[in-house]
């Protein structure tokens, strides 16, 4: 039961932070701000204990750092890829856990520690700002007051502004899948499969177009879970195209499906470009553009940079702070100088990935996962510092195949502005 929900017309208290939406990001965010004694009031459309669509994945070392394990709902040992286009090709072995989330209990976990956090229901629409407090607007036309607003309403952000894409149409992450009952198993019994690109059902015409691979798991009792997924592309792959896919893949495997439970469609941003961070809303998750470019994965950040986010803002709160200088605390934690190096340099990786054929990024791969798994494991996480990173980069150009080099020295004649913007540090 959460407490505090209300409908409501108009109020005139002022809380430290006003939260906007109630996704993953609002509850993170919410509770790393309670820790500090911050007060909050949330505003979303529907009340904060409303199941989450998503099923969130993570490698589970990440979570065992945090001493969030518990959060898991599943977990695979045998996690592989395959990065050949014969059926018949080896899988390369991650040796590393992968889990999903027990989405309810991730929902649940935050929401214990926010009872006393009070929700309005409604969606913002617009926000003003004045000296020492920023005053949101809902659709209903009731008035949230705050000395912080912070806007977690996903990738297309209510209130975060943000500039023009410059260089590149924004690319998206497109999936198709389901968990259900097959004829036979469509991955090995007991298997994680992060990225099986095989391809030998694919025609000629089809593998000469934008890549695809398939994520899969054994959801144990005979469910599996099969998604065909599109890492990045601009425009966004139709769902028509992935479906398809799919079923030509598990044909060509003799598999049939025997019951669907759940059809997933996933769609979002890969390279959304940086919020301005000069603005007075802070932005969290999916508004804020904390979407790892490269893999599409965002909840092992959130977890990870709450609490520095948290506290940079409880700090600016105490020491008597107000209007912008709160914000700005918030943003330089978030998007420090480092961070938006390491975000070009990942954007740069994007960019190259989305120009190689299905041969070359299998390529890319293979050599990407033939680095130490502190490598690997850092640069999916964004737990690697620039030079950790660029290291990575340049120990990974040097024993992959000459194809991915050739396509990884075009990158850099194409979008060599996204690494001198890296070198810079500007957004
Ligand atoms: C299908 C799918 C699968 C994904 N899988 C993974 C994964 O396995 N691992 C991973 O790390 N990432 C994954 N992602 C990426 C990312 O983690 C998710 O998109 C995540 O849900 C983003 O969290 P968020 O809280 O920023 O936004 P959202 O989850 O989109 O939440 C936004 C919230 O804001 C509310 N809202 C919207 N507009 C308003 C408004 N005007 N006023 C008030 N409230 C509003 C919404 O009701 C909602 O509560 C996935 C994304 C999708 C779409």
């Amino acid at each position: 039961m959460i407490m505090g929900i209300n409908t409501f017309g108009r109020t005139k208290t002022v809380f430290d932070v006003l939260i906007i939406g109630a996704g993953p990001a609002a509850l993170i965010m919410a509770s790393a701000l309670a820790k500090h004694g911050v007060s909050l009031q949330g505003l979303a459309p529907t009340p904060p204990d409303t199941p989450w669509p998503n099923t969130y994945g993570v490698w589970c070392d990440e979570l065992e750092t945090l001493g969030l394990s518990g959060l898991l709902g599943s977990c695979w040992q045998n996690t592989v890829s395959y990065f050949g286009q014969a059926a018949a090709t080896a899988p390369t072995r991650h040796h590393r856990d992968y889990g999903l989330f027990d989405k309810h209990h991730l929902q649940q976990h935050f929401l214990d520690r926010l009872q006393s956090m009070h929700w309005h229901r409604g969606k913002a629409v617009s926000v003003i700002h004045n000296a020492d407090h920023s005053c949101v607007t809902t659709e209903a036309g009731a008035d949230l007051k705050a000395k912080l607003v912070i806007d977690t309403t996903g990738h297309n952000a209510a209130l975060i502004e943000r500039p023009q894409p410059k260089h590149h149409p924004v690319a998206y992450q497109v999936a198709y899948g389901m968990v259900g009952k097959f004829s036979k198993p469509p991955v090995a019994p007991g298997q994680f499969s992060l990225m099986d690109y095989r391809a030998e059902h694919l025609s000629e015409e089809e593998l000469a177009g934008p890549p695809t691979f398939l994520y899969a798991m054994d959801l144990g009792e005979d469910v599996y879970f099969v998604e065909e997924t599109s890492l990045a592309l601009a425009p966004a792959m139709a769902y028509d195209t992935l479906k398809k896919r799919l079923q030509k893949r598990l044909g060509a495997d003799g598999v049939t499906v025997s019951e669907i439970h759940h059809t997933e469609y996933c769609l979002f941003p890969m390279n959304q470009p940086l919020p301005k961070l000069k603005q007075r809303v802070l932005g969290f998750g999916g508004s804020a553009s904390m979407v790892h470019p490269a893999t599409g994965y965002m909840v092992g950040a959130m977890l990870r940079r709450a609490p520095d986010v948290a506290a940079a803002i409880a700090t600016a709160i105490a020491s008597g702070a107000v209007g912008a200088a709160i914000a700005q605390a918030g943003w330089q934690s978030l998007w420090s100088t480092e961070r938006v190096r390491k975000h070009h340099i990942y954007q740069f990786g994007l960019e190259t990935l989305m120009r190689f054929n299905h041969r070359e990024l299998c390529q890319f791969f293979d050599s990407f996962f033939q680095l130490s798994q502190s490598k690997w494991s850092g640069f999916l996480a964004d737990t690697l510092s620039p030079l950790e990173l660029v290291m990575a980069m340049a120990t990974m150009f040097s024993h992959t195949t000459n194809p991915v080099r050739v396509g990884l020295m075009g990158g850099v004649g194409i979008d060599g502005q996204l690494l001198l913007k890296s070198l810079i540090g500007t957004p």
